[in-house]
């Protein structure tokens, strides 16, 4: 980040801005944090994708310490039983969720959060659970750190800088939006035509890097829902609607036969306005959904929230987030600015 803006962000904070938005937002609003991954990804050799990465061990262990005493964490069940049955929330109602199912959650967020009895979410890719092979977006940007090449002409994007680690980050970056916007299996047949011309074979005998079905029978057994993030993580309006249903319906199957719980919550990959529609909400409604989460800005009012259980909001969390700028980011400050955005332009 800049150092402007970093200044910018810490000053903010120093003039009490975060209790300006909390009396803002008031007591009856839902924050939900959306984590991913909880691991150190500084080391230059990091071989996946870094902005799948939310925060270090020690920064998350920091924030969790921090919500603690602000905010009432509740577990999924509790905010469902408001949802469904209008049974009251506390105030400052908050749930912790992570996308993709990463081990690191295991490893290393699920410590932390047992130890200050917080309860949580994780949402996983059901296809991930004995497979060690990285899905695509992290298999990317394995072989733009690996390759030999310092120029290279990549699906989509056409010829790329890669005589830096910072040239091959933004190629990174601009690869993964390129092919989030074409059809799934356009997507992956471009990902695996990267590894090609970069000359880097696929990634092979990598250890484990997502949570099997033991480590997740023993979070769900401590607090921690482990709830559907479909079966391979297609983006649900890039595949056709019967393909999207089947990807609702048998990681809802999957996880339920494998754990002593109703898997009745859903995180949409990607998450944004364009990556679900009306049919999705309709497959959702048929198999049982209860809620579901996107990453449009968090948080919301506890009433919308009520209206719109299908379009739950959530404060996205990044490594490189400082702690001024959490503090920023939970008490809801792109929230309000997407707000005065939206009423602007309409
Ligand atoms: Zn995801």
């Amino acid at each position: 980040m800049a150092k402007r803006s970093q200044l910018a962000i810490s000053a903010l904070a120093r003039l009490g801005v975060p209790r300006l938005l909390d009396s803002f937002w008031g007591k009856r609003r839902l924050t939900v944090l959306a984590y991913h991954r909880i691991t150190d990804a500084t080391a230059p050799d990091f071989p996946h994708y870094r902005p799948n990465v939310s925060a270090t061990p020690e920064m998350f262990a920091r924030q969790m310490a921090w919500v603690a005493k602000r905010f009432n964490v509740i577990s999924l069940s509790v905010l469902h039983a408001y949802l469904t049955k209008g049974r009251p929330l506390p105030p400052r109602p908050m749930l912790i969720t992570f996308d993709d199912g990463y081990l690191d959650n295991y490893a290393n967020a699920f410590p932390i959060l047992k130890q200050l009895h917080l309860p949580a979410v994780i949402f996983l890719m059901t296809s991930r659970m004995s497979y060690p092979a990285p899905p695509w977006w992290d298999e990317c940007a394995f072989y733009l750190n690996q390759t030999a090449y310092t120029q290279a002409e990549l699906p989509l994007i056409g010829i790329q800088d890669l005589s830096t680690l910072e040239a091959r980050r933004v190629a990174t970056d601009h690869l993964l939006r390129a092919l989030k916007t074409v059809p799934e299996a356009e997507k992956l047949e471009a990902v695996s035509r990267v590894g090609e011309l970069l000359e880097v074979p696929a990634p092979s005998d990598t250890p484990p890097l997502f949570v099997n079905w033991d480590q997740v029978r023993e979070m769900v057994a401590n607090e921690v829902a482990c709830m559907p993030h479909t079966v391979n993580h297609p983006i649900l309006t890039r595949v056709s609607a019967e393909e999207a249903y089947r990807e609702l319906a048998e990681s809802k199957a999957h996880i339920e036969a494998q754990t002593d719980q109703q898997a009745n919550a859903f995180a949409y990959p990607n998450g944004t306005h364009a990556d679900y529609n009306t049919a999705t909400f309709r497959a959702l409604r048929d198999l049982g959904y209860l809620s579901a989460y996107t990453l449009t800005p968090g948080p919301m009012r506890i009433r919308d929230a009520a209206r719109h259980p299908l379009q739950i909001r959530r404060v996205f969390l990044l490594y490189k987030d400082s702690f001024d700028l959490f503090m920023l980011k939970v008490m809801g400050l792109p929230a309000l600015a997407a707000r005065a955005r939206y009423h602007s332009e309409n």
